[in-house]
């Protein structure tokens, strides 16, 4: 269900009101089962759940009921969402993420995009160390001395994380830097684990040896990002900076795929290697990994490198280029179940491109399917139902991110300012900042967005049909135009005069 402007805005007018007092019944701590929110919805997708019998009777009552209406409305499918919620290694994530956007519902109203009472997922940049010299660091890592969390303070931050919004955080990312070069990676790694949902790692690799592939395979990690910037040798340490960081990269995939471990190589697309692009699609089938593009974000340490970024015509290459891999997969995966149960992984290919939502829609309607990857998220089925409700750019609303000192940001490819960094997680009350902060209730409301006046014609994200489902990079708009966050994202196609009038000087 893809709302209209006029939807968008009228569905949260009427269907506020009446969710509210909803959700606040079923929003109980109850001393014996927990919280009501997550024991009705898993009562409602048939999990086998032993209640109190007050807590059974709103369960049966009035959740259940209201699951079912909603999941109507959503298209939401039931066997779907059992398989997901209740066995899938993401399940504990989805339940938590259901929780916090039930509770954002209750705390903030029906909002197009939503808000939840807390981000699904932090991204957090765990050190700022690093082995490597990458030109497009967003984090400006190095042989650095700046202050970081110790141990102790690093489990205080998951204790926090573990409960928040009375939920607990559906999914952790381990970021950096390099991760793993922090000798106590493991020890938090594992504590973590046994806190969050999801746990995952963006790393470049180098480090992780057999040994290491196994340690993170033992602490429960879902799954490995390791950043490849080219198919071969000569680009990817030209532009890491570093002799033999490929194959010590490549040696980290493979380790981690010995072990069974859900991998991904990730790329940040630049001019310098657009080239390698398919090169790297057929690595990714070859390993039979997952791939993801990173968007060029000229902040960090590619703030001096501009240059790199790719233009509104290249960028719409590479989201159709990776858009048709995934498409082919999904109709293969429903000719397959068609005849029966199919094995085929949609979840493949990514961007982090809030673009790649129009670009999959509109692909997939030219094979007459309703088809539409979010951007940062995997492609599930019923996501596109849901689309402009998860609204693309996600910083500051679904996700935000940690620094090595514990201070907050809506997004890792935002700069450290007085604007952008919002707290510290261990000094300041986290649930307060998420409610009240007004730079992120800047960054949540579509309604903010700009527009400029090209050649006479009005151009930017602020009129785009599609800025329910996109809404633009916010960092790269804060970029581009000095701490403008609500400004066009000037790499999308539709915005290309801005482009050229900026970039070209047309
Ligand atoms: S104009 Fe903005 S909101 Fe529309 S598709 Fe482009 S980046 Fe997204
Ligand atoms: S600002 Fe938004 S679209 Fe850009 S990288 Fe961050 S979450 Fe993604």
């Amino acid at each position: 269900m893809q709302l209209n402007n006029l939807e968008n805005f009228v569905v949260p007018i009427i269907a506020t009101p009446f969710l509210k007092p909803l959700i606040n019944n079923l929003d109980r701590e109850c001393s014996k089962d927990g919280n009501l929110l997550l024991n009705s919805l898993k009562v409602f997708l048939g999990a086998p759940v032993s209640l109190c019998p007050t807590c059974r009777h709103i369960s049966q009552k009035i959740a259940k009921p209201f699951y079912e209406l909603g999941s109507r409305f959503l298209h939401a499918d039931k066997n779907f969402m059992q398989s997901q919620f209740l066995n899938s290694e993401y399940g504990e994530a989805w339940i938590r993420g259901f929780g916090l956007m039930m509770k954002g519902i209750k705390k903030y109203g029906i909002r197009i995009p939503f808000i939840p009472s807390a981000p699904f997922e932090v991204v957090w940049n765990f050190t700022y160390q690093c082995n490597l010299r990458c030109k497009h660091c967003y984090e400006n890592a190095g042989n650095t001395k700046q202050e970081e969390l110790s141990t102790e303070e690093a489990k205080k931050v998951l204790d926090i994380l573990s409960n928040i919004s009375g939920i607990g955080l559906p999914a952790l990312s381990f970021s950096g830097g390099e991760p793993l070069i922090r000798k106590d990676f493991f020890e938090i790694a594992t504590y973590a684990k046994k806190r969050i949902g999801y746990v995952s790692v963006a790393s470049n690799g180098t480090l992780i040896t057999k040994d290491k592939a196994k340690k993170i395979k033992d602490a429960g990690i879902n799954y490995v990002e390791i950043s490849i910037d080219g198919a071969t040798p000569k680009v990817h340490n030209e532009f890491r900076g570093v002799p033999k960081a490929f194959e010590k990269a490549m040696e980290g995939v493979k380790n981690c795929i010995e072990e069974g471990i859900d991998t991904c190589i990730a790329t940040v697309l630049h001019r310098d290697n657009i080239t390698e692009l398919e090169k790297l699609i057929a690595l990714s089938k070859r390993l039979d990994v997952r791939f993801m593009h990173f968007n060029y974000i000229p902040t960090g340490r590619a703030k001096a490198f501009v240059e790199l970024d790719l233009t509104p015509e290249e960028r719409l290459h590479v989201l159709e280029t990776i858009g048709e891999e995934i498409i082919k997969l999904y109709l293969k995966t429903k000719r397959e179940s068609r005849s029966g149960n199919s094995n085929v992984k949609v979840d493949k290919f990514f961007s982090t491109c809030p673009q790649y939502a129009c670009v999959t829609k509109e692909l997939s309607q030219k094979f007459g399917e309703k088809f539409m990857v979010e951007a940062h998220y995997a492609a599930k089925k019923g996501v596109e139902n849901i689309a402009n409700f998860l609204g693309g750019c996600g910083a500051g609303r679904l996700y935000c991110c940690l620094e090595p000192n514990g201070d907050i940001k809506p997004c890792v490819f935002f700069p450290t300012n007085q604007e952008t960094g919002l707290g510290n997680i261990l000094r300041d009350d986290f649930e307060e900042i998420w409610d009240t902060h007004p730079f992120l209730w800047k960054l949540r409301v579509r309604e903010n967005l700009e527009n400029y006046i090209v050649n006479g014609k009005h151009v930017g994200c602020g009129i785009c049909s599609d800025k329910y489902i996109c809404g633009g990079c916010r960092a790269r708009a804060y970029s581009y135009f000095s701490g403008n966050v609500n400004a066009p994202d000037i790499g999308c196609i539709h915005n290309k005069s801005l482009w050229e009038k900026i970039i070209m000087k047309k």
